[in-house]
């Protein structure tokens, strides 16, 4: 046992009443940074040190998979190494898929089932559509994939949706609900909503099971609680109905996932279901200065809602005041933060690390991706293009799918052709529509194939028989050649470990020469490097049984969430949406496009509580930050191809001007009005004075042209490009290249390093 006094060390005196509060059911209610997090943490220590539970018996939820580890490794701090090991510790989603991998037999289901992430429910939901005869462009895959998985974060089945469907849309929806749940089935795989309705009904329908899991289980926690949807609160209250120990934390101010059927009415419930709970509060915040703690309850205390008034208060002082900077369009406020933060870190405060940007919209990166490339600050985008959905490691992971569950549809359809092995466009869809008429993975319509081919080569005399179909035999014989692949794989993977498996299945494929043919050298051993780098990722499962390496590491891969992919060791910036940002803290943080119609989002416009959601974010966002805080807008903003003068966000309005320190206006506005605006279609940056922040002059004083156009230059990031223009801009230059297949971007040639080719 550890000693009580090291795991109450620095928490205040409601905290400690949180974390050594007898077991039953204790709800911590309280706002951002003050410290929710780690009084559950500190609880799963003093259970275990203080109480002498084992944590073989505690289970807690976290919000990323991220925050479980770092929750381990304050534990292995707290207790001493290897204490934690036997904790159960993850998001929902991981928590669902370890319970269905042990008990989906009482289902009626292998438990070698495959994860379809974002990308692959998105091709079954276009398969559907094919299959029910629906025109993709009249009704949107997303948008109905989208009601179906709220359906089934409020545990609504095909069936009882298809009761209450009114309007049309609904029709469509409970249609296209029932098939692909028939499609997912038959691929023996489940999408990430699934996981948590079929462990709900496997606790439902299975008494003795849920029994032993309660049983397992004696200790539940629960951090950012205001955001369970139904199926997750009901999955709670199961495990915890019998012992009542249930623990969860959560902010009502910060719940800001009601489109995931997320609903804050959970917190409510959580004392009507238990009505011994005890409720704690707490009041001070440990993250943020004064000044930005105001500004983030200036705007939340605007909200439509009645909510519990609580009072952020802090004795981190005052802090310097909250910044609001207005930029002449998307790609000057991107200029200007990243000017920002050159001067931030050349003042020697602040590392890139520290930093953040966070934005509403994922397409809102791509101005600041250009921006800091042009500084050459590091940067990292949570969310973006990541690591796991490049298209060489989705090719890579649809192989080993397949030698793990080879009725998996999707994987087997991604790869049939790839590398290209002469299966054609007719042929796949011959090869689907006879799998579809069988009603049979599309695996199983390979053998029958091949056992037809078989017939038919026995019965020498007589032509094939008609079963096989008219399908020429050039064609037959590359699907049996793709077959006789997947059968070796499924062979190997009973003896082989997942790194050795690998190399051979990669070697079999031939996966780096065709890498390299489809995309040429370069390019391809880039991707090939991609894929080593999976290879190494192998490695953490060689300590495994043989038998669960390839399906630990497959379904920790599917279940690696976009924040999950953010690296803490790289010193870089990171640029991260509103909703990822929940439970992280940056010292300086910018919350960009600050404009009507992005925050609050034109969704939200005649919703109140659709803006009161907006709201919220708007406040999670700002109490990220811990010292400095940046509010941006720009005046003008293109979106869906079309410019438009913006409306600063209502949010700056509602707070009190004095808790804000304006940066002045610059050149261009006075510009506008002289000019008007035909000149700043014309070209907008040419009107500024100031291209970039007047903090950050370039390095190297004034210069003379070294660009022209028509020369031939490379950049690092972009590849090879052609010169258009380039002019002398405040002392440096700026160079506008066209970038073979990236489009046209603008330069600082002090920053962006480019070479004459
Ligand atoms: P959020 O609602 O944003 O998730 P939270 O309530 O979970 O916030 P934490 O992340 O646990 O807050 O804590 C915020 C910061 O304050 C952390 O850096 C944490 O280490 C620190 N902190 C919390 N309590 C104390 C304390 N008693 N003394 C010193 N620092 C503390
Ligand atoms: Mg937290």
């Amino acid at each position: 046992m550890t000693d009580a006094s090291t795991i109450l060390d620095g928490l205040n005196p409601a905290q400690r009443q949180a974390v050594t509060a007898a077991p039953g059911p204790v709800l911590v209610l309280a706002g951002p940074g003050s410290g929710k997090t780690r009084v559950l943490t500190r609880r799963v220590a003093y259970l275990i040190g203080v109480h002498g539970v084992d944590p073989h018996h505690i289970l807690a939820v976290t919000f990323t998979n991220k925050a479980a580890r770092e929750m381990r490794d304050r534990l292995e701090k707290l207790l001493g190494p290897g204490e934690a090991a036997a904790l159960t510790v993850g998001t929902f989603h991981s928590i669902c898929a370890r319970f269905l991998r042990r008990d989906s037999i009482h289902l009626g289901r292998e438990r070698d089932f495959a994860i379809y992430d974002t990308d692959d429910q998105l091709r079954v939901m276009k398969r559907v559509l094919r299959d029910l005869n629906l025109d993709e462009k009249k009704h949107a895959p997303r948008a109905i994939h989208a009601a179906i998985s709220r359906a089934k974060n409020e545990l609504i089945d095909p069936d009882a949706y298809s009761r209450h469907a009114h309007s049309y849309f609904e029709e469509v929806v409970a249609r296209c609900f029932a098939r692909y749940q028939e499609l997912l089935r038959g691929a023996n795989a489940l999408d990430f909503d699934d996981l948590l309705v079929e462990t709900v009904r496997l606790f439902e329908e299975h008494p003795a099971v849920l029994e032993r899991y309660q049983e397992r289980y004696g200790f539940l926690l629960a951090d950012e609680y205001q955001d369970t949807n139904r199926a997750q609160y009901v999955l709670l209250k199961q495990l915890a109905s019998r012992h009542h120990n249930i623990f969860v934390v959560g902010d009502e101010d910060q719940s800001v996932y009601a489109f995931r059927g997320a609903d804050i009415r959970n917190i409510l419930s959580f004392e009507r279901d238990y009505p011994e709970a005890q409720v704690i509060l707490l009041e001070q915040n440990y993250r943020s200065t004064q000044a930005i703690l105001d500004v983030a309850q200036a705007v939340i205390n605007r909200s439509a809602q009645r909510r519990r008034d609580k009072r952020l208060w802090t004795r981190n002082g005052e802090g310097v005041l909250v910044q609001v900077i207005e930029g002449y369009d998307q790609d000057e406020e991107a200029q200007l933060v990243a000017g920002e933060i050159a001067r931030l870190i050349a003042g020697g405060a602040y590392q890139p690390g520290d930093i953040a940007i966070m934005y509403r919209t994922n397409a809102q990166s791509r101005a600041i991706e250009e921006a800091l490339i042009a500084r050459q600050a590091p940067y990292i985008i949570v969310g973006g293009t990541r690591f796991y959905e490049r298209k060489e490691i989705k090719d890579a992971l649809a192989y080993l799918r397949l030698a793990l569950n080879p009725f998996d549809d999707i994987s087997l359809s991604r790869v049939l052709n790839w590398p290209a092995r002469g299966i054609g466009q007719r042929t796949q869809e011959d090869l689907e529509r006879r799998a579809g008429a069988a009603a049979v993975p599309l695996y199983v319509m390979l053998h029958t194939l091949a056992a037809n081919a078989e017939a038919a080569a026995d019965q020498t005399t007589s032509p094939a028989p008609a079963r096989t179909g008219e399908m020429p035999s050039r064609a037959r014989n590359a699907l049996l050649g793709f077959l006789t692949l997947i059968d070796e794989s499924l062979d190997r993977r009973q003896t082989l470990s997942l790194g050795a498996l690998m190399d051979w299945l990669f070697e079999r494929v031939g996966f780096r020469e065709a890498l390299r043919r489809e995309y040429g050298d370069e390019e391809g051993d880039d991707r090939w490097n991609n894929v080593m780098e999976l290879r190494n990722v192998a490695e953490q499962y060689a300590d495994l049984p043989l038998a669960s390496q390839l399906s630990t590491f497959l379904e920790e891969v599917a279940l690696v969430s976009d924040i999950d992919t953010l690296q803490e060791e790289r010193n870089a910036v990171t640029c991260i949406t509103l909703h990822q940002a929940k439970g992280l803290e940056f010292p300086v943080v910018f919350l960009v496009g600050l404009e009507e119609g992005l925050l609050p989002h034109a969704r939200s416009a005649d919703d109140r509580d659709a803006l009161d959601e907006e709201r919220r974010l708007f406040y999670v966002g700002a109490t990220r930050a811990k010292e400095r805080l940046y509010l941006l807008h720009a005046f003008r903003r293109a979106t869906y191809g079309r410019t438009e003068i913006a409306t600063p966000s209502r949010f700056l309005h509602d707070i009190p001007p004095d808790l804000l320190q304006r940066a002045p206006k610059r050149g261009y506005a006075a510009a506008q009005m002289v000019t008007g605006r035909a000149a700043a279609l014309r070209n907008p940056r040419r009107n500024q004075a100031a291209p970039v922040s007047p903090h950050s002059a370039a390095p190297d004083g004034p210069r003379a042209i070294s660009f022209f156009a028509g020369q031939k230059v490379h950049h690092a990031q972009f590849g090879e490009g052609i010169v258009v223009s380039s002019k002398l801009v405040e002392g440096d230059e700026e160079v506008t290249v066209a970038f073979v297949g990236k489009g046209v971007k603008r330069l600082l040639a002090s920053f962006a390093n480019l070479q004459h080719v």
